[in-house]
């Protein structure tokens, strides 16, 4: 089982935001702007990269929520960033998709 499983089930942790059929979300541990928000699906896929077609409505439902969330903490208005990051060379650090949600600053780009 992944942390973010565990996470999901509340047998690790977490200040939880949002809690669905679907999804869970919660603040993230080492925040990289003053909002830093992680949307999991229940269902564990490891990665972007293993994204089938029959996962179109969740990873949409991913995003409706981040929309959601970032009005709901108030980053909607000067503007927010989604990010999936998949793989090693995008630093992806838990095998469990999951899509950040940042804002509350002015965020750089291009990324590092
Ligand atoms: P990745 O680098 O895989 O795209 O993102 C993983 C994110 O999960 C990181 O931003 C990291 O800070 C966060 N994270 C890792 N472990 C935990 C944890 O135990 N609790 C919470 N809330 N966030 C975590």
């Amino acid at each position: 089982m992944t942390l973010f499983e565990k996470i999901a089930n509340h047998e690790i942790p977490a200040t939880i935001v949002h809690e669905d059929a679907d999804l869970v979300a919660f603040q993230d541990i080492n925040p990289q702007a003053p909002q830093h928000i992680i949307i999991i699906p229940r269902r564990a896929i490891a990665s972007i990269d293993d994204v089938e077609p029959g996962d179109a409505e969740l990873l949409g439902k991913m995003i409706v929520l981040a929309k959601q969330l970032a009005r709901e903490t108030g980053v909607a208005n000067n503007g927010y960033r989604l990010v999936f990051n998949c793989g090693p060379d995008a630093g992806q650090s838990v095998d469990h998709i999951h899509l950040h949600l940042l804002g509350g600053r002015e965020l750089d780009w291009p990324p590092g």
